[in-house]
């Protein structure tokens, strides 16, 4: 393992551990209760806890390439997406679901760009592909507007899809349950909301 982070976990176990003793093993005892599910890229740079200030017992993860939602399918494959959203439905029975893009996201750029021979994340892309701009420039590659404007889109596809899972359509009629589209713009730490009535992403005030 790397020095690093060998170092981090002495430092964590001495410093920071004893901070949560308490609250840990309160969540031991009682189990975890998360309200929300996030659902996230598993982009190194996206660091949910740091810029929420959630605490343990707080989020349930879902970290994939892209932040994608498959579609419920029940086909007995291999679901690793699906059965986190299942499980934070029906056994945490989570109140909110946060869908989380960001800037400078690979698997959006590679939608445009798909690298070769990965026969397991061009299947993953298909999750969004319906996010793509059509481009204008000659050279056939995406701008920086266009990648942002890709990322928003794709976060709203995701949040639709998940609409496909009759427990999160059901528990949103009854008001149970309720979605957000977060685009986290890394450069500036902050996030722009998908505002539904508006059909745009809006900055958070801070
Ligand atoms: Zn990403």
């Amino acid at each position: 393992m790397p020095d690093k982070l060998i170092e981090g976990l002495r430092r964590f176990r001495r410093d920071v551990f004893p901070q949560y003793r308490e609250h840990y093993a309160n969540l031991v005892n009682a189990g975890q209760k998360p309200a929300t599910l996030f659902i996230g890229c598993a982009d190194s740079r996206v660091i949910p806890e740091l810029f929420t200030g959630a605490g343990p017992g707080e989020l349930f993860h879902v970290r994939n390439m892209g932040a994608f939602v498959p579609p419920f399918e029940d086909d007995r494959s291999y679901h690793g997406t699906s059965a986190a959203i299942e499980f934070a439905l029906q056994i945490l029975k989570v109140d909110e679901i946060i869908v989380c893009g960001h800037t400078h996201c690979g698997a959006i750029q590679a939608l445009y760009q798909p690298p070769a021979s990965t026969p397991h994340i061009d299947r993953w892309l298909e999750l969004a592909m319906d996010a793509r701009l059509e481009l204008h420039g000659a050279d056939g590659v995406p701008d920086e507007d266009v990648l942002r404007r890709t990322e928003q889109r794709a976060i709203a596809i995701q949040l639709e899809r998940l609409l496909t899972y009759p427990q999160v359509r059901e528990r949103i009629e009854a008001g149970q349950l309720f979605l957000h589209g977060w685009h986290y713009i890394i450069e500036e730490g902050t996030i722009d909301i998908l505002d539904v009535e508006r059909s745009a992403f809006v900055r958070m005030e801070p």
